[in-house]
């Protein structure tokens, strides 16, 4: 990878890529699996990035491009009938999406319906339920498409050597999991069921690597997996008790701290990127919707905006990498 001085001619006028992520899935974490309640949240956003698209063109003076990654694993099976449901329910937005140059791509939950307790588990501890959840995914995207996924996101940031094997196996060419800086913890909703650990990002890297067959969240010294790892954008941001708290770029989170991420993520020392996400139900309260559009808003309107390239994550690894060959 080049990486120029912050301060280098280069590193001043070079483009700085833009992936914004949407996971596409229900609106409810936690669905109710009697009920196949319509995915509104996608419907809405979708609805909004017509405009939007145009907007940050406009902006920036060049196409813009976003990645959608989608639900396709067994919660959706059980509650929604089959894993191909969004695509069944949604096929004329997806190809909409798809002629505007988006990538689709996958992003696989490890929820497990518990009969007894009729509550989902989220699995992460059970290697054979994780690989059940991977290769359904990605072997009813491939029935759906006609083509293998090439971009992936696990959801509630879990990440396993095991997972990343298979994926790599399956032919996903991006991962877009681990978010630098966090600690291993057990879930990401007190009230929710898991099993596990939720991985420790603390050294994951803050550009983008092959990872090590031994450790994902370290990059390869010699023989390197093919996958690319594209690590989300994320850094630490005051809180209101004089200390400092490692947050993702989270599209919907407090406007004021994913400002904070940007302005950081854009003055790293390393060639700039961003790679922020977000769950396609941002829209449907009314406080993140309001951040989310200001987030949007500052995009278009930000000083640096004619180096700004909205793009799928693989057009940004191909622009910060040469050696990128997906
Ligand atoms: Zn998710």
């Amino acid at each position: 990878m080049s990486i120029s001085a912050p301060n280098s001619p280069e590193h001043q006028s070079s483009v700085i890529p833009i992936s914004l992520c949407f996971d596409v899935e229900p609106d409810e974490r936690c669905v109710n699996p009697n009920k196949r309640t319509p995915w509104s949240g996608f419907e809405d956003l979708y609805g909004q990035f017509r405009l939007r698209r145009k907007v940050l063109e406009q902006a920036v003076g060049s196409p813009a491009r976003f990645c959608w990654t989608l639900r396709l694993d067994p919660q959706i099976e059980l509650a929604y009938g089959s894993a191909d449901w969004v695509v069944k329910k949604y096929r004329s937005i997806l190809d909409q999406l798809i002629a505007e140059g988006d990538e689709i791509g996958i992003h696989t939950h490890a929820w497990r319906w518990d009969t007894y307790s009729q509550k989902w588990i989220g699995e992460h501890q059970n290697d054979a339920w994780l690989e059940h959840c991977v290769r359904l995914s990605c072997g009813t995207y491939e029935k759906c498409f006609g083509q293998a996924a090439r971009v992936f996101r696990f959801g509630d940031r879990f990440m396993s050597d095991k997972v990343m094997r298979i994926l790599e196996e399956l032919g996903i060419v991006c991962d877009l999991t681990p978010e630098p800086g966090h600690i291993a913890v057990r879930r990401l909703a007190a009230e929710e069921l898991t099993t596990g650990w939720i991985p420790d990002y603390r050294r994951v890297p803050r550009s983008p690597y092959q990872p090590s067959r031994f450790n994902f969240c370290k990059p390869a010294r010699f023989i390197p997996r093919k996958i690319w790892i594209l690590p989300l954008s994320t850094g630490h941001v005051k809180d209101g008790n004089d200390g400092a708290e490692n947050l993702t770029m989270v599209m919907g989170f407090p406007f004021e701290a994913v400002r904070q991420l940007l302005e950081q993520n854009l003055m790293s020392d390393g060639r700039p990127y961003i790679v922020a996400v977000a769950r396609t139900d941002v829209t449907l309260d009314s406080f993140t919707r309001s951040q989310f559009d200001l987030f949007l808003d500052h995009l278009a309107n930000h000083p640096l905006r004619q180096r700004f390239r909205f793009t799928t994550p693989l057009e940004t690894l191909r622009l910060l990498n040469k050696q990128f060959k997906g």
